[in-house]
């Protein structure tokens, strides 16, 4: 699984559900040391097509059957940014993690500001891709429609979760369980479609 988040990584192992068949191994357990080359893996403006650079990439390093997500929250009213961007958002430099989320979600906070209630729709976007030898790559996407709040609540999830409100739930990403948000989101709907594509090819 050619990601270093941990937070994208516990999701998707508990979305795939790992078993006697399936084993997913992250990058340090491939033997893959992280490398500055990794940071230009995402120069593309769509999701499909920086997915399968970073599957494509890490296939190439270690051999192994490999799959990559690139995942982001388009806003509406933004016209459709943060987008493919959705990682490095807010200006400040140098942050990561935790710091890294709150700076973004303070940016998006704030570009929002004079956005009335009715006018903040929005979705989370998610590209799972599978590459592997001898066989064309699997693409699966899948997305989750939601509003974004005034303010953050909520300490679950990553990224913008605290701010993301899906109207079904009432609730945003960062108040429910892991297995609550897995069975609603972007991820859990593209991982769970790449999964029957693999199934149906026997
Ligand atoms: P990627 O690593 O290039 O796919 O960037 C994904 C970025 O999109 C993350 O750093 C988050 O900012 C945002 N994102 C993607 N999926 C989620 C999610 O499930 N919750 C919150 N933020 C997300």
């Amino acid at each position: 699984m050619a990601t270093r988040s941990q937070a994208k990584l516990a999701e998707i192992r508990r979305i795939l559900g790992e078993g006697p068949d399936l084993h997913v191994l992250d990058l340090d357990e491939a033997g893959v040391a992280p490398d500055p080359v990794e940071d230009d893996l995402e120069p593309h403006d769509t999701f499909e097509e920086n997915a399968l650079s970073k599957a494509r990439h890490f296939h190439a390093l270690t051999g192994l059957p490999t799959v990559a997500d690139d995942s982001g929250l388009e806003v509406d009213a933004l016209a459709g940014a943060p987008g493919v961007r959705s990682k490095r958002f807010a200006p400040d430099p140098g942050l990561s993690g935790k710091a890294m989320d709150e700076a973004n979600n303070r940016h998006l906070l704030r570009l929002l500001e004079a956005t009335p209630e009715e006018e903040r729709g929005a979705r989370y976007v998610c590209t799972a891709v599978l590459v592997r030898e001898g066989g064309e790559p699997l693409v699966c996407r899948g997305e989750v429609e939601g509003r974004i709040r005034g303010e953050p609540r909520g300490s679950g999830g990553f990224g913008y979760d605290p701010l993301f409100l899906v109207p079904e739930l009432g609730k945003c990403f960062a108040e429910v369980t892991m297995d609550e948000k897995n069975r609603m989101s972007h991820r859990g709907r593209a991982f769970r479609a790449l999964a029957r594509a693999l199934a149906g090819e026997g």
